[in-house]
């Protein structure tokens, strides 16, 4: 494939080889930034600078790295912080991406032992993908892949999509200057389809513009003026001249290369008119691509005002001379200065076979190409053919690169598009998961508030809404337990109400139900909360007091008494009123040990208290006088 480090076009990719180039035009683009003095910066400001530097990133990556030094400055008292780390970090990307890789080093080491202290897995990732492009700026790209591979091979580690975006940009470039074709395709467009994720724009138009100029290199010039345009319409949202400069000059030369001579054209004049008005440097960097413009324009005096500038401001670490002598020569082959024309392309083709410079295929073909209709036209049909030979075995090569190129990037495209679909479609059952366990939740939520509903209803009275027998049985022995264990006295006392069958005989059953109800009422409020009350059945209640001697709980029956004489129910009859009970009472450990022996005694007291005149309350011990020495 293309060679490896020498590529003139490879001054197009953002953050490879053509660094050098490109960071002539940013430190002159940014002389005027001067870092302002700064002692103490607030905690708040700090997090905002660092947003900052992340977002500049790849728009302007030197004041990202300048940011980057105010917040290692600003945080120097505290070297052990992640906000020192990332400073530095930021000041370490700048400088490899851009700078000097020396004071790269310097920073990334620093970087690297402030992450260790905070223990930023995270950071100690960034700190790499600083080696890796060290590394691929010295030409070392089997190191530098294996930096690459051994990043992507952390899963452990929870990254941020920015960081994501570095490693696939940095893995593809790597990659392309190592040949491979579709690594690099597919890291491009791997990297681009996270840059859209991103909210600054910087990473998209990198990916852009890197894709754009990889596909121009490998003349798949349908995909490289898709990119370019896309790129070259970012960039102009942003303030950027010399991406503006970068992706304009690339689309450019596509324009040229699919003869569509007056948007070139018309791109050279904008690009001289912008950058001019702009006071930057960077329009004496882009002189020979645009002289092209204007070549293809047949607008040869302006070209050779351009081109006068020489190759020189095109060097980066290619040289561009090539590139130059192409232009140029047709610029003289345009005026009809055929001889001139062919003998600069001969002079500069022996020069290139003797220097150990790597040159684009596409321009040498070019430059053949040149040499052959200028030979024709000057009736040397041999050369001619000779040039046209060596053209032609470029060009096949070429073409055959190019439909590489769109092969795979349809591939790539196809699989990001079915990774996309695959991701939505987890998301998708993600969600249909989410709603479904927010359902179960719902329904168990449900089922346990209808258990206990069900509950409820099993151990409630639904007219009188006191407990009903089974909740008695449920819970008096484990009341009588309690006692047990403290020692302490309880009352079971058993109530009946006197001539209930006569009410309901009376007023009818629905005042009967009323009276019941009042009664139960009665004996909520007056009963302690301790205490267990439950409706027994009919006009019977059963009543569980710990603490309570048999007097006592005959004293308390006796007041309840009372109140219930002065209950008034209104009936069709008039007033009801002078409502009396009867009840009697056993004692724990006096008349009985079990719930139900003192349930039977408390019967049998009833029942003595029934046929002795009724509305009496009846105690165990009274029937037994002996046995409460027991
Ligand atoms: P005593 O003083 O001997 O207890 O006489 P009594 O009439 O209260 O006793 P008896 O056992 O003869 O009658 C109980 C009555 O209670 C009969 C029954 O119709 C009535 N009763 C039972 N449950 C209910 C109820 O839920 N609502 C109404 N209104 N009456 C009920
Ligand atoms: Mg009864
Ligand atoms: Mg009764």
């Amino acid at each position: 494939m293309l060679g490896p480090s020498r590529c003139r076009a490879s001054f197009y990719k953002i953050e490879s080889c053509s660094i050098a180039w490109r960071s002539v035009l940013e430190y002159q683009i940014n002389a005027q930034f001067i870092t302002p003095p700064h002692r103490f910066v607030p905690m708040t400001d700090l997090q905002e600078l660092l947003d900052q530097a992340w977002h500049e990133i790849y728009i302007d990556s030197h004041r990202a790295g300048e940011i980057g030094q105010r917040i290692a400055e600003a945080t120097q008292s505290d070297p052990a912080s992640a906000m020192h780390a990332y400073g530095l970090f930021h000041v370490a990307f700048a400088e490899v991406r851009i700078g000097d890789a020396g004071r790269a080093r310097e920073a990334n080491n620093r970087a690297r032992l402030a992450f260790q202290e905070c223990n930023d897995a995270r950071g100690l990732l960034l700190c790499d993908e600083v080696d890796a492009i060290g590394l691929r700026r010295e030409s070392n790209y089997v190191d530098a892949m294996k930096v690459h591979l051994a990043i992507a091979a952390r899963d452990d580690v929870m990254r941020e999509d920015v960081d994501i975006y570095i490693s696939h940009n940095s893995r593809a470039i790597t990659h392309e200057l190592m040949g491979h074709a579709d690594d690099a395709l597919n890291y491009y467009y791997r990297s681009l389809e996270v840059a859209e994720r991103l909210r600054s724009p910087g990473p998209r138009i990198t990916a852009m513009s890197n894709l754009g100029g990889y596909h121009h290199q490998l003349f798949n010039f349908e995909d490289a003026l898709h990119f370019g345009e896309q790129a070259f319409a970012a960039v102009q949202e942003v303030n950027d001249p010399t991406g503006l400069a970068v992706s304009g000059v690339e689309l450019l030369e596509v324009y040229f290369a699919l003869n569509q001579f007056q948007k070139a054209h018309e791109m050279a004049i904008f690009l001289k008119d912008k950058l001019s008005s702009e006071g930057t440097d960077v329009l004496s960097h882009i002189s020979a691509p645009l002289a092209l413009g204007f070549v293809g324009a047949k607008d040869y005096a302006s070209a050779q005002v351009l081109l006068n500038r020489g190759p020189s401001q095109l060097i980066a670490d290619g040289d561009g001379i090539a590139f130059w002598a192409w232009v140029q020569a047709l610029c003289y082959q345009g005026q009809g200065e055929f001889a001139r024309a062919r003998e600069l392309v001969e002079r500069t083709l022996s020069e290139r076979a003797d220097s150990d410079h790597y040159d684009l295929p596409y321009t040498m073909m070019r430059l053949y190409e040149v040499a052959a209709d200028c030979s024709e036209a000057l009736d040397d049909t041999a050369a001619a053919l000779a040039y046209t030979k060596r053209s032609r075995a470029l060009y096949e090569k070429l073409v055959l690169l190019g439909a590489k190129a769109r092969q795979v990037a349809l591939q790539v495209r196809h699989e990001v598009l079915e990774a996309k679909q695959a991701q939505l479609a987890a998301e998708h059952e993600r969600e249909r998961l989410e709603k479904l366990n927010a359902a179960l939740q719902a329904q168990i939520a449900e089922t346990n508030l209808l258990h206990a509903q069900l509950r409820e209803l099993a151990v409630r009275d639904s007219l009188t809404g006191l407990n009903n027998r089974r909740y008695l049985f449920e819970a008096a022995p484990s009341a009588l337990e309690l006692s047990r264990r403290r020692n302490a006295p309880l009352c079971v006392a058993m109530l009946d109400l006197d001539h209930f069958k006569r009410v309901n005989d009376e007023h009818g059953h629905q005042l009967g139900d009323e009276v019941l109800q009042r009664f139960s009422q009665l004996l909520s409020e007056r009963l302690r909360r301790s205490d267990i009350i439950c409706r027994y059945g009919g006009e019977e209640f059963v009543v569980v007091m710990p603490d309570v001697q048999a007097h006592e709980a005959s004293i308390i029956l006796t007041s309840l008494q009372g109140a219930f004489a002065r209950v008034k129910v209104q009936s069709v009859k008039g007033e009801l009123y002078g409502l009396c009970f009867s009840a009697g009472v056993a004692q724990f450990a006096v008349d009985g040990f079990s719930f139900e022996s003192l349930l039977q005694v408390a019967d049998k007291c009833l029942y003595h208290a029934k046929n002795s005149g009724r509305a009496r309350i009846d105690l165990a011990t009274g029937l037994k006088p002996d046995a409460r020495q027991a």
